[in-house]
This record gives C-alpha cells, sequence and structure tokens, in this order.
C-alpha cells in the first residue's frame, strides 16, 4: 500500500514535473508551426513578388516587344521534325554564312527578294513573279503562332525559330520569344551558333531547346564550305552546355565534305566532352532545293554532290553511338 501510494504521489509528482515539459513541447510545437506559417507567408510573398515584377516588366515592356519587327519568309505548321510535338516553325531571314549544300537559299539575303515561278498551263510556260520575305511585328507574328496552340497544348508541341539564321535578328528574336513565354508556348531555336554570344546570351533565358547545327570540326574546311569560320559556333555551344539547355546537335551529312571519319570523330569527341547533346541528328545531304536556286537565278553548288546512301547513315550513326551519343537518322521523332 504503501509502496503504491508511493508510487502514485511518484506519478504524480512526475506528472507534475513533466507538465513544464509539456508546455515546452507545445511552445516548440507551436513555434514549428509559427515558423511553417511565417516561412510559407515569406515564400508566397516573394513568389507574389516574383510573378508581380514578371507582370510588370510584361505591362511596361510588351507594348515595346510586340512593336519590334524583323523580316521573316515562310511559317510551316504542323512541322514534325524542328523539336518535341506538333510545332510551327517561323523562318526568318538572313544567315551569315554561305554553305555549299545550303537548301534554303532564299533565306540568306536579309532583305525581302523577287523570285521567279514557272507555271505550266494548257501546253505553255508562265512566269510568275513572287516576293520572298516580309517584314512584321512581333505582336503579329504572335497571333499567328497562336492560332496553333491547341495543336501545341495537346502534342506538347511549340514553336521552333528557324532561318537562315534566327540570331541575325536577335533584337527580333529576343521580343518574339519572350512573348512566346509570357503565353506558356514551348519554344525551340534552329541555329548555325554562329555570331556574338551576347546575340546567344539575350535568347538563353526564353529558349526551351536548341536544334543547334555543327558542320566541321576544322575552321579552315568550315570557312572554305561556309564562308566563315566556327570559332564562335564551338564557343556559343559551350555557352549552351554550361546554361545546361535542353539542346539537339544536327550534323548534315555531305559526302566528300562533312561525312569524312576526322570530321564525324572530330564532332562526336567535342560533344563527349561538354555533355551537352541530348541526341544527335544525321541530316543527310539531298538535292531537294535545286528548284530553288533555279527559281533565284544561281547555280546549286551542291549539284554535283550525290546523298550519303543508307548504309553510310548507318555507319555514321554507330560512330557517334560508340560514343554514347544517342543518334538518329534525319531527326525524326
Ligand atoms: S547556315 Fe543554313 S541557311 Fe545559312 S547558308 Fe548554311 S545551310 Fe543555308
Amino acid at each position: 500500500m504503501l509502496a503504491l501510494r508511493y508510487s502514485h504521489s511518484n506519478i504524480e509528482t512526475t506528472a507534475f514535473q513533466l507538465a513544464p515539459i509539456r508546455i515546452y513541447s507545445l511552445r516548440i510545437k507551436y513555434f514549428h508551426s509559427f515558423f511553417h506559417i511565417s516561412f510559407s507567408f515569406c515564400l508566397f510573398l516573394s513568389l507574389r513578388r516574383y510573378l508581380f515584377s514578371q507582370l510588370v516588366c510584361t505591362e511596361t515592356m510588351q507594348k515595346d516587344l510586340k512593336d519590334i519587327t524583323g523580316v521573316i519568309f515562310d511559317i510551316k505548321r504542323y512541322t514534325l521534325h524542328d523539336g518535341p510535338g506538333i510545332r510551327t516553325t517561323v523562318f526568318m531571314k538572313g544567315c551569315p554564312m554561305r554553305c555549299t549544300w545550303c537548301q534554303n537559299p532564299e533565306s540568306c539575303r536579309m532583305l525581302s527578294e523577287t523570285v521567279t515561278n514557272e507555271l505550266p498551263l494548257d501546253g505553255a510556260v508562265y512566269e510568275t513573279e513572287e516576293v520572298i520575305g516580309r517584314r512584321l511585328a512581333a505582336k503579329d507574328l504572335l497571333q499567328e503562332i497562336l492560332r496553333d496552340s491547341l495543336f501545341m497544348e495537346q502534342s506538347n508541341g511549340g514553336v521552333t525559330f528557324s532561318g537562315g539564321e534566327p540570331l541575325v535578328q536577335s533584337v527580333f528574336l529576343t521580343a518574339i520569344l519572350r512573348l512566346c513565354k509570357m503565353q506558356l508556348i514551348h519554344t525551340a531555336i534552329d541555329t548555325t551558333g554562329y555570331g556574338p554570344a551576347g546575340n546567344l546570351e539575350a535568347v538563353l533565358p526564353y529558349t526551351d531547346l536548341f536544334l543547334y547545327d555543327l558542320k566541321l570540326i576544322d575552321t579552315n574546311e568550315h570557312r572554305q564550305y561556309t564562308g566563315v569560320g566556327n570559332e564562335s559556333v564551338i564557343e556559343n555551344l559551350k555557352l549552351i552546355a554550361r546554361a545546361g539547355k535542353f539542346t539537339y546537335i544536327r550534323v548534315p551529312i555531305v559526302p566528300g565534305i562533312t561525312d569524312t571519319e576526322k570530321n564525324l570523330h572530330g564532332i562526336a569527341e567535342l560533344l563527349a566532352q561538354l555533355h551537352v547533346a541530348a541526341r544527335v541528328d544525321l541530316l543527310p545531304f539531298h538535292k531537294a532545293a535545286e528548284k530553288k536556286y533555279k527559281r533565284l537565278h544561281q547555280e546549286f553548288p551542291a549539284a554535283h554532290i550525290e546523298p550519303p546512301t543508307h548504309e553510310r547513315m548507318e555507319e555514321i550513326k554507330s560512330l557517334f553511338e560508340s560514343y554514347h551519343l544517342p543518334a538518329i537518322i534525319g531527326g525524326v521523332q
């Protein structure tokens, strides 16, 4: 009994002694809750500040962005080869390179140009003139892009800016990319990477995917076949690698020019070193552009080159895969 009473009083004593601990625990509990609420509140405020700053930026800058103009020469809808999903590809005028195998000769000059089309009709051939290239404001281009937003949303697609070299119109490109991002559209740039680093840095935050051309690893050969050296191409690729941007590398396979073992191993080594390529698209040379050169009254410099065989393309694919680089022939999804 004594023992029980002792034990009972001991319990009371213990309970009594535990009371401050409970209060202390409660305080800790409330402190935690208070901390969580404060932390969440601060997070909410920071988020709100960020979104508000974006909104302010949008409101104050949107008009300026929308009024910037640029020159495009085509818009292709429902494309499947220029990035994930169904895409709208905008072709921009102007290119600093003059590749021997160029498939878009109408893109090279910055200004609009007139071409002659031949129209066979009732045994006669009629000539019509067509102006290639039109200047438009970013807001108008955005409206054209938004026409396809339903397809983009349903297919996880987006918009791709190609050329020519879209970075040539860096201010216009940055403006339209920003406007697209404000509409939550996935953005991609198909670029040679040639030009000042500043042009690339301007578009980096608004570009989800880069389709990046690597043609020739030796700068002298690059100059011989494209008209310019490749120093900035390689430096800008390093910039993209450091930014951790999702990148498809595109290698045109032109027999006798880009398909040498030395060039292909050189490109593969660079890519393996930079860890930049999500995949390598091997684009076989073809002669579909011959008609375009004719319309422009120009000679196709690569008219004598034959497309690579399927077996050769498979060999090249294996070469890149031996460097643990996933490769695709043609760049189809
Ligand atoms: S970079 Fe592209 S658009 Fe420019 S010349 Fe070469 S192939 Fe043509």
